[in-house]
């Protein structure tokens, strides 16, 4: 398998990128590899909502992305957005390289519960999981617990589990 290269943005912890990075190697069997932080508010960052927009990330992500068949993701502590949604957890190119996910939504001190870090962990690593599986062609699936099941809210990233079901997974390991 290609590589894959996780960038940190907009100043997201270095040991939590290493951390899910390394999973996420695990998950895909794929080399991973770390590149340096980038500051995606000028090509990203819409005054009027406050919050970033996804897809500019996705072009950023792009132009960065070291060798051909590479995947590319983006971990990032800013909200995201696409035009037609209030906010994204993150967003994907389908059979393509490049993937961002957002933290911001991700904390239980986001819903005003209290902080919980293997929580927080575990619904990073979902969604990262998630938007690579869009990268390799994965559409959203309908079996219990899927990791590629959508997510709208928070609850329904707690609901699936980080693992691909039987046929995902089968898709995958075809890959
Ligand atoms: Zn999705
Ligand atoms: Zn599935």
């Amino acid at each position: 398998m290609a590589p894959i290269y996780c960038v940190p943005l907009d100043g997201f912890p270095l040991k939590i990128l290493h951390e899910i990075g390394s999973e996420l190697g695990r998950t895909f069997h794929a080399p991973v590899h770390f590149l340096p932080e980038v500051d995606t508010t000028e090509q990203s960052y819409d005054h009027s909502r406050g919050q970033h927009n996804s897809s500019s990330i996705l072009v950023m992500l792009n132009s960065i992305i070291p060798t051909d068949h590479a995947r590319i993701i983006g971990i990032t502590t800013a909200d995201l957005f696409i035009p037609i949604f209030t906010f994204v957890f993150g967003e994907a190119q389908i059979d393509g390289p490049a993937a961002v996910v957002s933290g911001q939504r991700l904390t239980n001190e986001y819903y005003g519960m209290e902080a919980n870090n293997l929580i927080y962990y575990e619904r990073l690593l979902k969604e990262c999981t998630h938007e690579l599986g869009h990268t390799y062609g994965l559409r959203h699936c309908l079996s219990d617990g899927c990791v590629m099941r959508k997510s709208t809210y928070v609850e329904d990233i707690d609901f699936k589990t980080s693992e691909f079901c039987p046929e995902c997974r089968t898709y995958m390991e075809a890959k």
